[in-house]
């Protein structure tokens, strides 16, 4: 299951991601692999200075990162934009993160499911459309993945009972209808989810839940069809597609599965807040995501 960018998404190369901030970790295999890669090659003096290892310092999977140039490239970056590691050894033999980027892989009880990341210049120029994301049911992935490289475990069978994320597939659908429902402008549809998810919360430790959340969600789909009838719909703004697909991508990466509703809704709201006031929203699309991959601590408080 994925978001039909992730068909159509092929990198430009512009070299945005590896130009970025952070560090790119490898688990021990990697760090190996390369090792013995430019031991081979007589590169030994290189391998020391290209890979670091965190001696332990790192988190789990971590066991050494790829140091930088001096003007803040990756390493193996050359001036066109080409990653020298890849040219000489192939995509496969590069590390997760490099293989993966931008792909968000999660592992689901539904399945593997991938959006992507809009940190990207090439999936936010894909993203920039009227027609809303589709998410695509496939037994077969848009691309190989790398094994057991998940951004997110997501089991909601194992939520105790009574609890609303214990049916949180059928939540997240309901969320993203809400999000695509182009009646009302995006504000408007945000102000009516952050209703629905408070009124969701307010159902933990109801023996009624499942039959509470259904009545709930056919209350919205009915008063959404009246909308339909007495509301001309908005002549639709400028924007306003990507701004709803970076909100649909990641209402799928399943922030309120991971981090809980009210948490949630704060990090919409800070997310909409920081769009509104932007000069340039597709960079601050970028910032915000790059944030959310990279420093969610910050965004989540
Ligand atoms: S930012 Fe996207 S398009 Fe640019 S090099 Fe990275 S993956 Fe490719």
């Amino acid at each position: 299951m994925y978001i039909d960018l992730c068909e159509q998404f092929s990198c430009q190369m512009c070299g945005t991601c590896c130009r970025n901030h952070w560090q790119v970790t490898m688990d021990e295999a990697s760090y190996r692999r390369n090792e013995a890669l430019f031991t081979a090659s007589g590169r030994k003096n290189e391998f020391a200075q290209a890979f670091i290892a965190l001696d332990g310092q790192g988190g789990y999977g971590e066991y050494a990162y790829i140091a930088k140039q001096a003007g803040g490239g990756c390493w193996f970056l050359d001036n066109s934009n080409m990653c020298l590691l890849h040219k000489e050894a192939g995509h496969s033999h590069l590390d997760a993160v490099c293989r993966t980027f931008p792909r968000y892989p999660m592992n689901t009880a539904r399945g593997i499911e991938i959006t992507l990341s809009f940190s990207c210049p090439a999936v936010l120029k894909l993203a920039d459309r009227d027609e809303p994301l589709r998410i695509v049911r496939s037994e077969t992935q848009p691309i190989d993945l790398v094994d057991n490289n998940y951004a997110a475990e997501i089991y909601p069978q194992q939520q105790p009972d009574m609890q609303p994320l214990r049916y949180y597939f059928e939540l997240e659908t309901h969320f993203i209808d809400l999000l695509q429902c182009r009646t009302m402008p995006l504000s408007e549809r945000l102000a009516f989810l952050a209703d629905t998810a408070k009124a969701v919360n307010g159902l933990s430790q109801d023996r009624t839940i499942a039959r509470k959340l259904t009545a709930l969600f056919n209350r919205n789909y009915d008063w959404l069809d009246a909308l339909a009838v007495t509301r001309t719909p908005a002549e639709p703004e400028a924007g306003i597609g990507l701004l709803e697909n970076f909100f649909v991508s990641l209402l799928f990466k399943k922030p309120f599965y991971i981090y809980g509703f009210e948490k949630t809704l704060r990090l919409f709201d800070h997310m909409w807040q920081h769009i509104m006031n932007a000069d340039d929203i597709a960079k601050t699309i970028m910032k915000l995501e790059f944030q959310y991959g990279h420093d969610r601590q910050a965004l989540l408080r």
